[in-house]
């Protein structure tokens, strides 16, 4: 179900503009509008779960697919060669700021590890 309040169920409704560039059943991808790597896409599911934690045994299925597609993309933007990094932020503590599930996919440029 749509939240009303929540600003990726609006873009998935298309009330908000997004670049998609990937749709199938169960979720949508588009270009993050505050880009951290010369490719930053999200994938969300089309169905509002409010984070991995809110995520349940029924959405096992669900998880492996964003985590497929996300691979899909980043071939798709040519990161296979120099990698990429796939990340789903999980509370505010660990800087999640939109509350509907969604993995980044980052890559382009050099990762660091560990994460800031
Ligand atoms: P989080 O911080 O929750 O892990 O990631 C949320 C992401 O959504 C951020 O990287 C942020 O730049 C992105 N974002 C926030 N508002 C919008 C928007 O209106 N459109 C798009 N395309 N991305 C957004
Ligand atoms: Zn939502």
């Amino acid at each position: 179900m749509a939240e009303q309040n929540c600003l990726f169920c609006r873009i998935l409704e298309g009330e908000i503009p997004a670049e998609v560039i990937y749709r199938d059943d169960r979720s949508v991808a588009f270009r993050d509008i505050n880009a951290q790597a010369p490719v930053h896409v999200l994938i969300v599911p089309s169905e509002h779960i409010e984070s991995l934690d809110e995520a349940s045994q029924r959405d096992e299925a669900l998880l492996g697919h964003l985590l497929r597609v996300a691979a899909r993309i980043a071939n798709e933007e040519g990161l296979t060669e120099s990698g990429y990094r796939a990340v789903i932020n999980t509370g505010e503590g660990a800087g999640q700021s939109v509350f509907h599930l969604h993995v980044h996919v980052l890559g382009g440029r050099p990762l660091n590890w560990p994460p800031g």
